[in-house]
């Protein structure tokens, strides 16, 4: 039983810390910008801190809250409201074209989400950029980092790439563990995240782009003349020609991953697609 007295006792499980600072809610909601068209997205609502805001800004609040008792508080906190729409399930398994349904214009997402699936919803956020045009959410402070990180810096990445792509970050705030009832273990921070639909680079291949940043950084201490290098070779291309797909993009060699940034990448992904493709055709007419 999650319920005990009428209290809802926090579950681990679904990573629940509420807020009880009412002035970062405040903040949280204003930093959204949310218009009276606006549809929002809320993700894991809790109690209802930043729900209880969100609808009296929003056309419609879309609530997806996976914990039965919590819903059961929303439902009877804001059930009569027209604005308000509850989901009672669990994000990462809701179909997106229910999900989105009646949605004509991209929606935002204010959310504090839970921490333990931050990774799986910051890949939802991506995959639904098409109806998804920005998304405000406190995550944890490191996890930030890894966003919004600059080449050179320890924490830049994967996580960091993948989201350069296709949208911009910005840090709004952050937040000590005690605006938060239990206190988490961790910093948290709050940032916005302008998706867009279109790369912000010209990338023929996505799946190239996958493949060859994550071989640069699972050893990110090497130099990429040593990691991309015999990953071109073992793809059919001669050592030269290897070399020269790097040079061609303009990158020294001698580079570390964590130098490289995101339109570099891309760069020396589209010479190896354009290589690729030329090496294969070759062996194919052999
Ligand atoms: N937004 C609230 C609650 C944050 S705690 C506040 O700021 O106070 C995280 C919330 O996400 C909890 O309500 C938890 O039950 C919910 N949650 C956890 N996993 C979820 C999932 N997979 N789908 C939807 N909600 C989830």
């Amino acid at each position: 039983m999650a319920v005990v007295n009428g209290k809802h006792i926090p579950r681990k499980r679904f990573g629940q810390h509420f807020l009880i600072n009412e002035h970062i809610a405040d903040r949280i909601v204003e930093s959204a910008s949310i218009e009276p068209d606006d549809t929002v997205l809320e993700i894991g609502p809790g109690k209802g801190i930043l729900t209880e805001r969100l609808i009296g800004l929003a056309r419609t609040v879309i609530a997806v809250e996976i914990d039965r008792d919590l819903s059961a508080l929303l439902r009877s906190r804001f059930g009569r409201d027209e604005r308000f729409r509850l989901i009672e399930s669990d994000i990462l398994t809701l179909d997106p074209d229910e999900l989105f349904r009646d949605v004509s214009s991209r929606i935002k997402v204010v959310s504090n989400i839970p921490y333990n699936i931050s990774a799986p919803i910051i890949e939802f956020l991506i995959r639904n950029r098409a109806h998804i045009a920005e998304a405000v959410i406190m995550v944890q402070k490191e996890v930030a980092e890894r966003f919004l990180a600059d080449p050179g810096s320890k924490k830049y990445g994967l996580t960091t790439l993948n989201l350069a792509l296709c949208a911009r970050g910005r840090k709004i705030m952050e937040v000590k563990p005690g605006a938060f009832k239990p206190e988490p273990k961790v910093m948290s921070t709050v940032i916005s995240l302008v998706l867009t639909e279109q790369y912000h680079y010209p990338l023929v291949s996505e799946t190239v782009f996958r493949t060859l940043t994550g071989i640069a950084f699972r050893q990110r201490r090497k130099m990429l003349r040593n990691t991309l290098i015999p990953f071109f070779v073992s793809n059919g291309i001669t050592k030269q020609q290897a070399l020269d797909i790097l040079l061609s993009a303009g990158i020294d060699p001698k580079s570390r991953p964590e130098s490289v940034d995101v339109s570099d990448f891309v760069k020396i992904c589209n010479a190896f697609a354009t290589q690729h493709s030329g090496s294969t055709a070759a062996e194919s007419r052999q």
